[in-house]
């Protein structure tokens, strides 16, 4: 991670959020948030300061006192209005996350709206964080449960869902009961600030809702802060990892969703104009920085021939910012993250994948200065390159080959990742097969990201996630709140007495 810099003292600061006010940060460290199809500096962002932190999570514990107890209409809705805030400002919110971050505009409404849909599903929380009852378990005994809230949690996210990611996390804590500490990207916070703000329009009472921002050492300090009761984190594996074995050894509740290499297999029985363009949508789409994008195709017998369309798809898609009617492919994030995609892609035909296209240096009228790396597609790539080893999070499509269908499945399950995968066939057995054969957690069929809406929760698997529960959907309020169980027996006055009983069976 870089350290903090900042070249200008002239761009708005980003502020913490602490007790309800925005306040102006005391640290000397600060970054430039940057605009990846401009290099224009839009803000820059603080690193807050220990005692910033702790003053953080101290209000979220005093708020905890009474947030806790409020009553679940009132926490609903606050989520109600807080989605209608959402909906009227969705244009501002899209237009800042894509000033910051550098995806489409019409991707970055989508980004904002799988946020919206979270914060639809917190609205929902009195059937969601209901207990379950027995009657008469034993003669007059009642066993029941409740779903009490922790205290306070901490959310800690990625530069590539601004809004979505915070959206996973924040609503449903506060929803069931808790207070949060946030500690969105520092690459890209000013869009996780508006929606913040818009929380507090909505009703967030003081202290329920602060954010840190910072880097390595604020996310330390929430690891080790005896405070926090339970983190959700979002990012790469590295860091993940460090984030769960760092909390979980401080005895926290830990969920890290994590990095990936997400594989479809494209069966020749397929509709292959539909095929086709999701492949092509979802490989190079947002720059091909999506957790779930689809990094490697695996084509099946006759449909190794479809390369040349595969990547005559690829050609037609327009690089240029992402405020730019019709683009398809935005900026990637930083100058660090392009050199680092150029780089796997020189490491790619080092290592003897055949470069089918490359997207390096694309001339982008009126955005010379941006991070833009075009679609590229490797064929022949194989386990041990560095393109197929690693997360490349850049628009680069590897292309391997499978002769059936059970050597393809074999392939991704040798995968280590488990974040996401798709099947695209017309046969319904072979959909099946894979459903019931592939050791993924999310699977497409005939959809090529299959991110789940937030009935269901988020349940990536294998090197793609530590801990057991995931966000959003039934999951997450497993995992933001503690059961207890109550068995109850009430006596009155013409209870008769059985005498005492040393034995462990309830009568
Ligand atoms: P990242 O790991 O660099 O950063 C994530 C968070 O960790 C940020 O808040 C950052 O400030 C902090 N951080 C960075 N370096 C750190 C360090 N050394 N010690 C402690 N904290 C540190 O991730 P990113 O580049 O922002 O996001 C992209 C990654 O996130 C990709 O790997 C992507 O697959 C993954 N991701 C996964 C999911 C999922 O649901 N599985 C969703 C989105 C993104």
């Amino acid at each position: 991670m870089n350290a903090p810099q900042s070249t200008s003292t002239l761009a708005p600061t980003v502020k913490l959020l602490i007790n309800g006010q925005l306040v102006e940060s005391k640290t000397t460290q600060w970054r430039d948030v940057v605009n990846p199809a401009t290099q224009q500096v839009l803000a820059r962002v603080p690193f807050a300061t220990p005692e910033e932190i702790n003053a953080a999570v101290a209000n979220a514990k005093e708020a905890f006192k009474t947030w806790k107890k409020t009553p679940i209409g009132v926490r609903a809705r606050i989520f109600l209005k807080l989605q209608q805030l959402i909906r009227e400002n969705m244009k501002e919110l899209a237009a800042i996350l894509t000033a910051e971050q550098g995806k489409t505009l019409p991707d970055a409404e989508g980004d904002v709206f799988r946020g919206l849909e979270v914060v639809e599903h917190a609205a929902n929380i009195g059937s969601l964080q209901l207990g379950e009852l027995a009657n008469n378990v034993a003669n007059g005994v009642d066993t029941y449960t409740l779903n009490q809230p922790l205290g306070v949690c901490a959310g800690i996210t990625p530069f590539n869902f601004p809004a979505m990611i915070p959206l996973w996390m924040f609503p449903m804590a506060i929803a069931t009961g808790n207070t949060f500490v946030l500690k969105p990207s520092e690459q890209d916070p000013m869009v996780t600030m508006r929606l913040c703000e818009l929380a507090l329009e909505a009703g967030v009472p003081p202290g329920v809702l602060n954010v840190i921002h910072g880097g390595e050492d604020a996310v330390n300090a929430i690891c080790d802060h005896p405070d926090i009761k339970a983190i959700s984190f979002v990012g790469s594996t590295k860091v993940g990892t460090h984030v769960y074995n760092r909390a979980s050894l401080n005895g926290k509740r830990v969920q890290c969703m994590m990095g990936a290499k997400n594989h479809a297999i494209v069966l020749p029985d397929c509709n292959k104009e539909q095929s086709l363009n999701a492949l092509a949508g979802a490989a190079f789409g947002a720059a091909g920085q999506r957790c779930m994008a689809l990094s490697v195709v695996v084509l099946v017998g006759e449909a190794q021939k479809w390369i040349p369309e595969l990547v005559e798809k690829a050609k037609t898609l327009k690089v240029s910012a992402g405020t730019e009617a019709g683009t398809d492919v935005g900026p990637v994030v930083s100058c660090q993250a392009l050199s680092r995609v150029e780089g796997l892609i020189e490491r790619g035909i080092a290592d003897g994948a055949k470069l089918e296209l490359d997207g390096r240096k694309p001339s982008v009228a009126g955005y010379e200065k941006g991070n833009f790396v075009g679609p590229t597609v490797f064929s022949g790539v194989k386990p041990g390159m560095a393109i197929y080893d690693q997360e490349i999070f850049g628009p680069v499509l590897c292309i391997a080959e499978a002769a059936d269908i059970d050597e393809a499945i074999a392939f991704i399950n040798a995968n280590p990742n488990g974040n996401g995968t798709a099947i695209f066939t017309q046969s319904g057995a072979a959909a099946r097969k894979f459903q019931e054969e592939i050791d993924v957690g999310q699977i497409g069929i005939n959809v090529p990201i299959p991110v789940p809406v937030p009935l269901f929760s988020f349940t990536g698997s294998r090197a793609s996630k530590l801990g057991d529960l995931g966000p959003y959907g039934k999951q997450v309020v497993m995992f933001y709140t503690q059961t207890k169980t109550v068995t109850a027996r009430w006596f009155d006055d013409s209870t008769i007495a059985h005498g005492v009983n040393t034995t462990i069976s309830l009568k």
